[in-house]
C-alpha cells in the first residue's frame, strides 16, 4: 500500500489532458490500488491518476456504495440536470454546487482489463463525470459563472499562500472528488 502525494490547484498535471491507457498490465494496477489508498486516507469519494501526477486517463470511484475503476471512461449517454455541492482533493476547502446531468451511463474498462458499461445517478453519476472532467483537465470551478469563479479562485489563494502543488495525504473533508 502507498500514499501518493496529491498535486493541488497550480500544478499544470492537473490541466493537461491525460493519454489513453493502452494495455492494462501490473504498472497499471499497481496505480489503480495506490489511487484507493489515497482516496480513501483522503476521505475522497473518487480521485484521477493526474492528481497523483500521472497523466493518464484512469480513475477510481468509491460512491453510494459503488467502487468502480475507471480507465479510458467515456460517457455514452446522459440526461436531466442535478446541482449539488461538490468539493475537490486538489482544491481543499473550497466548495460550490455544480449543475450536472442527473444521470448517465459510462463505458470503461476495468482493473482486468474488460470493457464494460455502468448506469449511475446521483452522486455517483456526479463522482463520475468530476474524475472524467479531471482527465480532460477540467476542474469543477470551470463549470460555474465567471464571478462565483474568481472569488473562489482567490479565497484558495488566499489560504494557499505559501503553497506548493503538492500535498501529502492527511485528514480532509469527507465527499471530495
Ligand atoms: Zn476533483
Amino acid at each position: 500500500m502507498s500514499l501518493l502525494p496529491l498535486h493541488l490547484l497550480g500544478s499544470p498535471v492537473l490541466r493537461q489532458r491525460s493519454a489513453e491507457v493502452t494495455v492494462v498490465d501490473d504498472e497499471t494496477r499497481r496505480l489503480i490500488d495506490d489511487l484507493f489508498d489515497t482516496m480513501v486516507a483522503a476521505k475522497g469519494v473518487g480521485l484521477a491518476a493526474n492528481q497523483v501526477g500521472v497523466a493518464r486517463r484512469v480513475a477510481v470511484i468509491d460512491a453510494d456504495d459503488v467502487r468502480l475503476v475507471l480507465i479510458n471512461p467515456v460517457i455514452i449517454e446522459g440526461e436531466g440536470r442535478e446541482t449539488a455541492e461538490e468539493g475537490c482533493l486538489s482544491i481543499p476547502e473550497i466548495y460550490a454546487e455544480v449543475t450536472r446531468p442527473g444521470r448517465v451511463t459510462v463505458e470503461a474498462t476495468d482493473r482486468e482489463g474488460n470493457r464494460y458499461r455502468h448506469e449511475a445517478s446521483g452522486l455517483l453519476a456526479r463522482a463520475i463525470q468530476h474524475e472524467i472532467d479531471h482527465l480532460d483537465g477540467i476542474l469543477f470551478l470551470d463549470h460555474l459563472g465567471p464571478i462565483k469563479r474568481k472569488m473562489l479562485l482567490a479565497r484558495f489563494r488566499k489560504e494557499h499562500k505559501d503553497a506548493t502543488y503538492i500535498k501529502e495525504v492527511g485528514p480532509t473533508h469527507a465527499g471530495s472528488q
